[in-house]
């Protein structure tokens, strides 16, 4: 392709126009609530969607174990519909999904999304479910030994490959598992090593933020490898020696963020970026919001809520995807966005814009989107698709996964 051929390709529009009605007082009476009528069709998305995955699975890459486009990724949307259905033999699949991977732990990245604490992790949990506590402790353990190369100086801290990511992992077990011991330390310890490195970039970078980081020389904005899957992160972090970093080094680090939001309400996808383009959870308003609430939930400031409240307004306008239909870069994680502000707002517009997301979702296929590189996994296919559609049944306590504890 020319050059001049592929800048023309680059602006075409990364969304569909939303052709969805726009919330009115008529509508808000049907969306207080997600009607019965609404359940089923999303149950009836579901299981018309389940078999195609494992199609699809059959043709994808077996030696990809991570929870972002491999095998662990498939056992957490069955864990997914176990905890959603209760029945069924989702458990057993979920297993039979993490056994590879966990039998050949790479030892080299040690994350939630792309390393062995996926697979620990999640093994931990099933193994607990299914009955087989030793087996669980087993995954606990190996997740705690991992926490040496947590700390390597020469490490990011994002969630994708980053310190966030592995200290994502021991969160979700210490909330997921109450009944196991997460060495504190062990947690203190990662916690801090990120503080620390954020605080030396800062100073490096003579930063207005008191927290800078940086992956591949780049100081990324959004969720998947910038500041604002490590801030969300960090703030949902609760013990009392955490408390000293809220309002020294986190909370003026947040507003810092929050103040680079272009007029549109959307986030760059990294400093210095101008351009107004990427409406995606991995760069953007549909990441960026996750921070924007847990800020608002955690320092009760409005002016979270209002900036939130306009990334919800570019992601309607914006959010339905050329992309596809997954979680990281897919209309399905910028459904979860909306859904987010509506838990936050008990606005049911946002209910109502969540729902129509995913009456999009439903026609998987039919829009002629792009096909992702893995067109069946967690964050960039159909499993995340229908992670987002089983978790949308309750909507009160859904949420983006890999990102909450
Ligand atoms: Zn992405």
């Amino acid at each position: 392709m020319s050059k001049r051929k592929r800048e023309e390709g680059e602006m075409e529009p990364r969304e569909f126009t939303n052709n969805f009605d726009a919330f009115s007082e008529e509508i808000s009476k049907s969306w207080q609530q997600i009607s019965e009528g609404f359940a089923g069709k999303l149950k009836a998305g579901i299981s018309s969607l389940l078999p195609r995955m494992v199609e699809g699975l059959r043709q994808a890459d077996d030696h990809d174990d991570s929870v972002y486009t491999g095998k662990t990724g498939i056992a957490l949307l069955y864990l997914q519909l176990h905890t959603a259905f209760q029945q069924g033999d989702d458990l057993a699949t979920s297993y039979q999904h993490l056994k590879a991977p966990l039998q050949r732990l790479r030892g080299r990245r040690h994350t939630f999304l792309c390393g062995d604490a996926g697979p620990l992790a999640v093994g931990a949990v099933v193994l607990s479910k299914l009955g087989r506590a030793s087996e669980s402790q087993a995954c606990v353990d190996k997740l705690h030994d991992l926490h040496r190369a947590a700390l390597d100086p020469g490490l990011p801290d994002e969630l994708l490959y980053g310190r966030a990511g592995y200290l994502y992992a021991l969160l979700y077990l210490k909330s997921r598992l109450p009944g196991v011991t997460i060495d504190d330390a062990v947690v203190e310890r990662v916690y801090r090593c990120m503080i620390e490195s954020g605080g030396t970039l800062s100073k490096r970078e003579k930063s207005k933020s008191p927290l800078m980081y940086a992956w591949h020389e780049k100081n990324y904005v959004g969720a998947a490898h910038g500041m604002c899957g490590i801030l969300c992160l960090l703030m949902q972090v609760t013990a009392p020696w955490a408390q000293q970093f809220l309002h020294s080094h986190i909370k003026p680090s947040v507003d810092y963020v929050t103040q680079l939001a272009f007029p549109s309400g959307n986030f760059p996808s990294s400093l210095g970026n101008s351009s107004d383009r990427l409406v995606h959870w991995c760069h953007g308003a549909p990441g960026a919001i996750h921070m924007l609430l847990q800020a608002h939930k955690v320092f009760g400031d409005s002016k979270y809520l209002e900036a939130a409240r306009r990334c919800g307004v570019v992601i309607w306008e914006r959010g339905l995807l050329r992309k596809g239909y997954g979680l990281c870069h897919g209309t399905a994680g910028n459904a979860y966005a909306l859904l987010t502000l509506y838990q936050s707002t008990k606005d049911s517009k946002y209910l109502y814009q969540a729902c129509k997301f995913a009456e999009w979702c439903l026609d998987y296929g039919k829009h002629g989107c792009r096909t992702p590189d893995r067109p069946f996994s967690l964050f960039e296919g159909m499993a995340g698709t229908i992670y987002f559609l089983a978790d949308l049944l309750n909507p009160e306590t859904a949420q983006f996964p890999a990102l909450y504890i």
